[in-house]
């Protein structure tokens, strides 16, 4: 968020300075899944305003069509991928078990304002594709390859003249030791230790990755796990209802190895899926 800002700011005639104590690749954006999920746990019920939900709305559609004027750009920073939502049980049993399991905390929901954005997925009768579950739907979606397209805006600010300085504040108080007269504040999940900021909530659980596999070009999403293809390797995470509000950053590798397996239960050998 902080570098996205430096860059529109710039745009707009600013000069920029960012000062964090990380670098963007070791930043927590380092090791985000990467899929366009611009609704995903964005706010709570009671926090979806309509006020709010025209704001997303238009935030969601500028940032799709800038993300748009990445695609074919060296690197892949931005691509469009196949991806199969693939269950044992119909899709709307689906829906609405993931809903029971969110738990008392519900979400605000946006996707429907933006529906055309994105192709519609299609139904696969089974025989037609090698899962080895009965109801499959396949979609086209956005994804993003981090490393690169860290890399991209990053070189994009240093070009317009911005500046990185390693800093790290300890409390409010550091920020008047800036010389800016204007800051804005980027600091994401760093925000509950630097500000006591409890409203942001850890809401993502443990992923694995994979060695990358170039053949491997479309993303899966199924009950209990969802891989995601990149450049940079595979990701594969699982999302359990105890994943809200879990402060442990602790790498878990039985929860990563329990996402490998689920995904390899519905990858059948081709041979049987025929
Ligand atoms: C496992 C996982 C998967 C995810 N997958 C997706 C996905 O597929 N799609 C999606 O849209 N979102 C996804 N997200 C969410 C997304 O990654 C985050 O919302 C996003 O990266 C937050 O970016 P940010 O710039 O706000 O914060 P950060 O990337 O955390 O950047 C904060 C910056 O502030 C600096 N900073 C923090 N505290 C201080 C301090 N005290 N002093 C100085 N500097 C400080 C840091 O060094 C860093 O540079 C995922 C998140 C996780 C954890």
């Amino acid at each position: 968020m902080g570098l996205t800002t430096a860059l529109l700011l710039q745009q707009s005639g600013v000069n920029v300075t960012i000062y964090a104590k990380d670098r963007p690749n070791e930043a927590r954006s380092a090791y985000a899944t990467g899929v366009w999920s611009p609704d995903s746990r964005i706010c709570s019920e009671e926090g979806a305003t309509p006020a709010f939900a025209a704001l997303w709305e238009k935030m969601c559609r500028d940032s799709f069509r800038k993300y748009q004027t990445l695609l074919g750009v060296a690197g892949t920073p931005v691509e469009w991928r196949d991806r199969y939502s693939v269950s044992s049980i119909p899709f709307e049993e689906l829906k609405k078990k993931r809903e029971a399991e969110e738990g008392p905390y519900k979400f605000g929901k946006f996707g429907d304002l933006v529906k055309n954005l994105t192709p519609g997925a299609e139904e696969l009768a089974p025989g037609t594709h090698p899962f080895g579950v009965p109801y499959v739907r396949r979609a086209t979606s956005m994804v993003f390859n981090i490393a690169s397209f860290q890399r991209i805006l990053m070189q994009d600010f240093l070009a317009e003249g911005g500046r990185m300085v390693r800093k790290e504040f300890n409390t409010a108080a550091d920020f008047a030791t800036l010389p800016e007269k204007t800051i804005v504040h980027a600091t994401g999940y760093g925000a509950r230790a630097l500000l006591g900021d409890e409203s942001v909530i850890p809401v993502r659980g443990q992923l694995a990755l994979l060695i990358p596999q170039p053949e491997v070009n479309y993303s899966l999403s199924g009950e209990d796990v969802s891989m995601v293809s990149r450049s940079d390797g595979i990701v594969v995470q699982t999302s359990k209802p105890t994943d809200f509000n879990n402060t442990d950053e602790i790498p878990n590798r039985a929860d990563s190895e329990a996402g490998v397996q689920a995904l390899a239960k519905i990858m059948v050998p081709l041979w049987r899926a025929i």
